[in-house]
């Protein structure tokens, strides 16, 4: 069987066109759409993707507001900042790069940010929210990771799905997002026994694990679907891979995702969507 190929650039390129198209009609109406990007520190990594989400924005017609802040900044000046960006009508929507230096606490940050400016789905609100099937913002990884699938025309409804992964911006959301499409979900992660007979049984496996092409060939039940979140570097030859191996699984699956090219062109896509949306809801559109 040949694997259909889902093009993640392309169809995070068709989202952010949506998105485009939404933040150009609000600026119509005369509201403008704003992400307010916080980095602390000088991980070269966290900058490139900071770098990125403004890109994007711009690209996109989204403001964006920069605080750049050092590696030795206590928590409560980094909690302040948050409570002054709650604070701003300008600002639709807060996001703080992750990882933070040691001597600040991620979760007291996360639960610091209005809950209605959480662009990254991380507050406990919006995950409770979630959880119990209400609307809520939702982490932009396992976001995209649906958009792949239902613009593809991959079926959810009564499937087999296999997350492997069990972190709280992955694995998690991605598990209830997946039931709430009404998938038979297995949240599988380091101490599942038997995992690869359990991804065997999955018509669709959602890998998010972080190991370079653990999932091969025969683990994978013929004709599944496969979408890879890891995001790995080949330690021969320096290219990134993903926790799938790609050239031993495609020739089995119906569909699969490239690394890279595959879910992570979504996860901004998601973040300029996700900003939109609660800009939309800050200013709801004027009555006709
Ligand atoms: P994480 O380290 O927080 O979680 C990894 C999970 O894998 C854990 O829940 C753990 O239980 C499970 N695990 C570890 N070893 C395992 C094993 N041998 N068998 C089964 N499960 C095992 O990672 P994360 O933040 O969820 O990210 C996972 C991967 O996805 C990483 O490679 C990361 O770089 C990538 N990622 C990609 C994007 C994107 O935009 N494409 C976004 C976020 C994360």
């Amino acid at each position: 069987m040949g694997a259909n190929l889902i093009d993640g650039k392309a169809i995070a390129a068709q989202i952010k066109d949506e998105v485009r198209q939404e933040v150009s009609a609000l600026k119509v109406q005369g509201s403008s759409v704003t992400l307010a990007v916080i980095l602390v520190g000088d991980d070269p990594a966290s900058a490139v993707y900071v770098r990125n989400k403004k890109k994007a924005c711009e690209a996109v017609g989204i403001e964006s507001v920069s605080i750049e802040l050092p590696a030795d900044t206590t928590q409560e000046e980094l909690l302040e900042r948050i409570a002054s960006l709650n604070a701003r009508e300008d600002v639709d929507g807060i996001l703080v790069q992750l990882p933070l230096p040691r001597q600040i606490d991620e979760r007291a940050v996360i639960d610091a940010i209005d809950p209605a400016k959480d662009v990254d789905g991380f507050h406990p609100v919006n995950v409770g929210l979630l959880a119990i099937g209400e609307p809520a913002v939702v982490s932009c990884t396992p976001a995209g990771v649906i958009e792949l699938l239902t613009r593809s025309g991959v079926e959810i409804e009564g499937k087999e799905a296999v997350v492997i992964g069990r972190s709280n911006i992955v694995g998690k959301p991605m598990a209830h997002l997946l039931l709430q499409r009404h998938a038979t979900v297995t949240i599988a992660h380091s101490r599942t026994k038997n995992l690869r007979e359990v991804i065997r049984r999955a018509d669709i496996v959602v890998a998010a694990v972080g190991k370079p092409r653990m999932i091969g060939a025969s683990d994978i039940k013929e004709g599944a679907v496969v979408i890879d979140v890891g995001i790995n570097r080949d330690m021969e030859t320096g290219k990134l891979c993903g926790d799938v191996d790609f050239d031993s699984v495609a020739p089995h699956c119906s569909a699969i995702t490239p690394v890279p090219g595959g879910v992570g062109p979504m996860t901004i896509a998601m973040l300029m969507r996700n900003c939109c949306e609660l800009a939309k809801k800050r200013n709801p559109p004027a009555e006709k």
